[in-house]
């Protein structure tokens, strides 16, 4: 028996063009979902990602919406379960971080984190769970940080929204638990992609010293982890933080 197979299951990332989200979306739909990638910009980006997966074999389209649009971003996840019959797994994955000390964070920047981060992440699953609490099944997966749980000088509006999505998922896991949704939190650690390509130099080795497996991980690594989560076989899981940080924080 394969296990961890998501044939016939419809599948939402947002923010999928690029990154954790694109290998998602990669790994969803080898593992037979049908993968709706969300993205803002960058439609070239999402239709690479969308025809990577069809030449695999794999079923796959591109939408556009801003998660930090309620509205858009309720409709968006109304209409592909509408179009496709249903919504079996949301992975909330779009976000943001703009850093700066708790001094220099400007207004504006902790308003589009938290739009981003925590209002688009709870939109997203407000119109999912519509649809799967009809279908009495669902998978939501929200993309928090380890700096949510360990904090980081420098990141304090970032790691306050991706703490917030602990509270959001814990929450939501009580609040759904009675018609067989589970929804859990993965918390990635230092992971290579183009939201962490700047930290290069002392920073980079500094971290790197914090991080008992001695690397980055890599998008792939935190994909799978989501795709576990996303499994039926992860039906007794909910409420949950997995961790994907190579021991930089326990
Ligand atoms: P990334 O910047 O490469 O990708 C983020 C994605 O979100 C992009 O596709 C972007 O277009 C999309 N997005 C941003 N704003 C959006 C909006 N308003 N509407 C729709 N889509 C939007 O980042 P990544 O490293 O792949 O990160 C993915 C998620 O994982 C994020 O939530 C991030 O906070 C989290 N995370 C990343 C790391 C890391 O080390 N890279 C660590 C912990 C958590």
């Amino acid at each position: 028996m394969s296990m961890f197979r998501l044939d016939g299951m419809v599948a939402v990332v947002t923010g999928g063009s690029r990154g954790i989200g694109r290998a998602c979306a990669e790994v969803l739909a080898a593992q037979g979902a049908h993968v709706v990638v969300t993205y803002v910009r960058g439609a070239d980006e999402a239709a690479k990602v969308v025809a990577a997966i069809q030449e695999n074999g794999g079923k796959a389209e591109a939408i556009a919406f801003d998660v930090a649009d309620m509205k858009a971003s309720e409709d968006a996840m109304s209409d592909v379960a509408k179009r496709l019959g249903k919504l079996d797994i949301l992975v909330a994955n779009a976000g943001v971080a703009i850093d700066g000390l708790l001094l220099r964070v400007k207004e504006e920047d902790f308003d589009r984190i938290f739009d981003v981060n925590v209002k688009g992440s709870l939109a997203c699953a407000r119109g999912a769970i519509k649809s799967m609490m009809r279908a009495r099944f669902g998978r939501v997966i929200f993309l928090s940080s380890v700096v949510g749980e360990m904090g980081n000088a420098g990141q304090s509006a970032y790691a306050a929204s991706k703490a917030a999505l602990l509270g959001l998922t814990k929450t939501l896991a009580r609040e759904y638990a009675s018609r067989n949704i589970t929804v859990n939190a993965i918390t990635p650690g230092f992971i290579d992609t183009d939201m962490t390509t700047s930290i290069q130099g002392d920073a980079k080795e500094g971290m790197l010293k914090a991080i008992p497996l001695g690397r980055t991980g890599r998008a792939a690594e935190v994909a799978a982890a989501v795709a576990f989560l996303s499994s039926k076989e992860a039906s007794y899981i909910t409420g949950e933080t997995l961790r994907v940080n190579g021991g930089m924080y326990m």
